[in-house]
């Protein structure tokens, strides 16, 4: 798996590299098709990392400055304090049979259930991961002490922040893929975890009667793990995909942005395969939830779900990404 994906790795290299020098002609191509890919449901996603791919090569481009996001606090000194309750606090909520948001207002922290426990998706900020994962869980009557394997996207603090207190409190499994755990090491933030388990490309995971898969998918960091999940809706059997890491905030690196085009080209592939026909993010406003969850309180018995928009527009979101990928290397000199 990881052989085949590495051949397919160079060939998208070349096959992006051929389109070397800036080309503002060539980015408008690719803008033009991630906006058609993106319809009317995915516009949180295009104008994100769209208009990110578009000024990566300008030097207030391309979401570097982003430092709540990164892996580090640098430059010394004391933490800042954690931003005020009242601005990120989201309630927890059950969104399939196996699925539940246990998130904040703009990060999400999915919980999977299974018979042998839970596979919670991300672990949310330092500061957060109290309140949201396990007062969340407790609100909606299960035990945060039933929390099994902790599948950490990528290791920036938004996602991996509360890694360490599950792995500390509940004895949690902290699965990251090699490049992200050594990313963590360089960093050496305050949060991090323990090294725990390492998540090769195509690896499952199975816990009671559930299986994830999971694949390593770099670009918005080297180590970015993307999965697919099974989840069910009233007993109907539904696959969730989940896109590791989305914007392209690494600065103006051509080699990155041709590796993330072609994870995502790869990805695409794999949630086609799939029949992924459910989108999970780990930002609130790529995958809608912010509409999604209260849609879902005033869903009707035998109406459709929020979350199960169909395989044509999964594939079509991880379109978008990689258009806007591209776009982001022919915007580079
Ligand atoms: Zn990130």
């Amino acid at each position: 798996m990881a052989k085949s994906f590495a051949a397919f790795a160079v060939a998208g290299l070349i096959g992006v590299g051929l389109a070397s020098a800036q080309s503002p002609a060539e980015m408008e191509k690719h803008i033009a098709a991630a906006r058609l890919a993106a319809g009317s449901d995915h516009v949180g996603l295009f104008d994100r990392i769209c208009a990110e791919g578009r000024t990566v090569g300008t030097p207030r481009g391309g979401g570097a400055g982003r430092g709540a996001a990164g892996a580090g606090r640098r430059g010394g000194g004391p933490p800042p304090p954690p931003p005020p309750r009242e601005s990120w606090h989201a309630e927890p909520a059950k969104v399939f049979d196996n699925l539940y948001y246990v998130g904040m207002t703009e990060y999400s922290a999915w919980a999977v259930t299974t018979k042998e426990g839970i596979i919670l998706i991300d672990a949310i900020y330092d500061y957060s991961v109290e309140d949201e994962v396990d007062g969340g869980l407790r609100k909606l009557g299960l035990n945060p002490a039933d929390i099994k394997y902790v599948l950490i996207s990528h290791a920036h603090l938004d996602h991996a922040g509360g890694a360490k207190f599950l792995q500390e409190k509940y004895g949690a499994r902290i699965m990251m893929s090699a490049a992200d755990w050594d990313l963590l090491d360089q960093q050496n933030p305050p949060w991090k975890p323990k090294r725990d388990m390492v998540v090769t490309d195509g690896q499952q995971l199975t816990l009671g009667e559930t299986t994830l898969t999971m694949y390593v998918t770099p670009g918005h960091t080297m180590g970015t793990v993307s999965s697919v999940v099974p989840v069910f809706d009233n007993g109907r059997r539904h696959i969730a995909a989940a896109w590791g890491g989305t914007a392209f905030n690494f600065g103006p690196d051509k080699a990155r942005l041709q590796t993330y085009a072609a994870s995502a080209t790869r990805f695409r592939d794999i949630v086609a395969k799939a029949g992924a026909d459910v989108l999970i993010a780990n930002h609130t406003d790529f995958d809608g939830t912010k509409r999604k969850i209260p849609a879902l309180a005033q869903r009707k018995p035998g109406t459709p779900h929020p979350y199960v928009i169909g395989p044509d527009a999964v594939q079509r979101y991880v379109t978008v990404a990689n258009e806007c990928a591209q776009a982001a290397v022919a915007a580079l000199p």
